[in-house]
């Protein structure tokens, strides 16, 4: 299937659109959570979820006992975004002001993966939240292997929206007397992370892994 399809094309200022799949590789390895949709009886719900691309692939990671889990599991069509949001666009009007982003959409069916597999894919899901911890931390156990269930959304459809530049303002407010003499521009909104908080069952002599102060933002 080709990757735009008249499902995924964008209508709505199509300047902003990105085709590039390395563009897209991009923002799904830059971001941690997703909004997975499902229908729950009649109705939609978006569930966050943490999630991972592996090559062609988006992993995400659920409970067996969960029933949006399972309805996903056995096909239900769904809907997969990531939302990085990189500033607020203060513009002369209310109307124009709006919001720098990175906004990727995929569609399609995600499926069950197991065994090996599945343990490679947790592997995935833990090294790009926590980059350096799979190696050192206990890997999960038969029990907590069943209680898991682990899907894999294909990537195949999806669309990609890129939201930067300044603000775009009616040309008569730039000039108008009143609203020309306002301030506009971008400001930019980052996301980092802050200083390691021992947890309060953590011996103190235990030093903040080398791994753990490299992760940035
Ligand atoms: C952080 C953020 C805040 C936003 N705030 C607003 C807001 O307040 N009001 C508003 O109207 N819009 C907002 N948008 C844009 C919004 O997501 C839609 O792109 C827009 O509403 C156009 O919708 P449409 O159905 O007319 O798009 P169309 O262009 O008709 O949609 C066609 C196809 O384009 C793709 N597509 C549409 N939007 C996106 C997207 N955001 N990312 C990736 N693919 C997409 C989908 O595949 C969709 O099926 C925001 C986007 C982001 C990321």
């Amino acid at each position: 299937m080709s990757e735009t399809t008249e499902r995924t094309r964008i209508r709505r200022l199509p300047e902003k659109a990105s085709t590039d799949r390395d563009d897209l590789d991009r923002v799904l390895d830059a971001g941690l959570v997703a909004h997975v949709t499902v229908m729950n009886h009649d109705v939609p719900l978006a569930i966050p979820v943490a999630y991972a691309r592996r090559g062609d692939e988006v992993l995400f990671h659920g409970s067996t006992g969960s029933r949006l889990f399972r309805t996903l599991s056995e096909g239900a069509p769904t809907c997969l975004t990531v939302t990085l949001l990189d500033g607020l666009v203060v513009a002369r009007s209310a109307f124009e002001s709006s919001m720098h982003y990175r906004s990727a959409m995929l569609l399609g069916t995600a499926s069950r993966i197991s065994g090996d597999d599945e343990l490679d894919a947790l592997r995935t899901i833990t090294e790009h939240l926590l980059p350096g911890r799979w190696q050192e931390c206990r890997q999960p156990n038969p029990k907590e292997r069943a209680a898991t269930m682990t899907l894999s959304l294909p990537i195949e459809e999806w669309s990609l929206k890129l939201s930067d530049g300044d603000p775009d303002d009616e040309p008569a407010d730039v000039t108008d007397e009143t609203y020309g003499r306002i301030w506009a521009g971008v400001v930019p909104l980052r996301e980092e992370f802050g200083a390691p908080r021992r947890s309060a069952d953590c011996p103190d002599d235990i030093s903040v892994p080398e791994y753990v102060r490299a992760w940035r933002r």
